[in-house]
């Protein structure tokens, strides 16, 4: 069993990257990649695991992207977190974020559930300060009950205090994770669009827009879906990536490796990854 998809303290996840590679050890996991928003900070420290670690520690980040006027996650597996390049990238991208997150500030207070920045910011323990963050300095300002609540409320992609942030075109964002050395792959795609949703043509434009898989094996969808996915790849001839999407005590209920509690991302996956690569 192994988890492609997790999130560290360097984005918005709870844990240090090096307790992620101690929890994948204890849990017996083949392979862990760890996936943060925007950055691949977290990541020196997470492969210095290794000698110590028997999981295979992967590299990985997570980038946002506009698709069909709504926001496509992109999950970049096997990049080179030294890239100079691919570095001030990332950088570009929290750059955007931190003016997306002053206009989600200013909404907020004319809504009247006013946070201040440095209440956000504080709540970051990185660079990339995203709504997770904001969740909790509403939580903590007692304008929503519980981080879901925040997210229903307020910061949701279709609640009022939502400031979207602008985004690269799927291209640009398989481009970058290629030009690092890596596999891009649609993340999460059930959460993208479910039943009623074109994918079958879908999958086919982001696929000569560079994306290499799909994420059919995912921590928070159904089994009809996981079914589904599989399906859809492997007649789009397309590869297959799987994780839980762990952000620790950011995203409630949701365990590494085992998501739900189904979860199960067969080892299998990697080696046509590998093979695509030409490792
Ligand atoms: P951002 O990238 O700053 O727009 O924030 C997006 C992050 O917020 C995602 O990566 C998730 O971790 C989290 N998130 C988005 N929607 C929800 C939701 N409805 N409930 C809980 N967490 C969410
Ligand atoms: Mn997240
Ligand atoms: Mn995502
Ligand atoms: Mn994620």
């Amino acid at each position: 069993m192994i988890d492609l998809h997790c999130h560290s303290a360097f984005s918005d996840g709870s844990d240090p990257p090096e307790a992620l590679a101690a929890m994948a050890d204890q849990l017996g996991l083949t392979a862990l990649a760890l996936t943060d928003h925007d950055t691949v900070d977290g990541l020196p420290s997470f492969l210095a695991c290794q000698p110590s670690t028997p999981t295979r520690l992967l590299a990985g980040v997570e980038l946002s992207a506009g698709f069909l006027g709504r926001s496509l996650h992109v999950v970049g597996l096997f990049v080179d977190p030294g890239d100079g390049r691919f570095r001030r990238r990332l950088e570009e991208l929290r750059l955007r974020r931190d003016a997306r997150n002053e206009a989600m500030v200013k909404r907020l207070g004319e809504l009247g559930a006013p946070v201040s920045l440095d209440a956000v910011q504080s709540r970051a323990t990185s660079r990339v300060v995203s709504r997770v963050h904001f969740a909790l300095a509403l939580v903590e300002a007692g304008h929503a009950s519980s981080q879901e609540d925040a997210f229903r409320r307020w910061i949701g992609d279709r609640a009022p205090a939502f400031v979207p942030r602008r985004e690269l075109s799927p291209g640009e964002a398989a481009d970058w994770i290629r030009q690092a050395g890596g596999l891009p792959f649609v993340a999460h795609p059930g959460r993208f669009a479910g039943r009623g949703f074109r994918w079958e043509e879908a999958i086919l434009d982001l696929k000569k827009e560079g994306m290499a898989g799909l994420e059919a094996y995912y921590g928070d969808q159904a089994p009809t879906e996981e079914a589904a996915f599989l399906r859809l790849a492997r007649e789009a001839g397309v590869l297959v990536a799987g994780g839980s999407d762990y952000h620790g005590a950011h995203k409630e209920g949701i365990s590494l490796g085992t998501g739900r509690g189904r979860l199960l991302v067969p080892d299998g996956i990697l080696a046509p990854m590998e093979i695509e690569l030409g490792h």
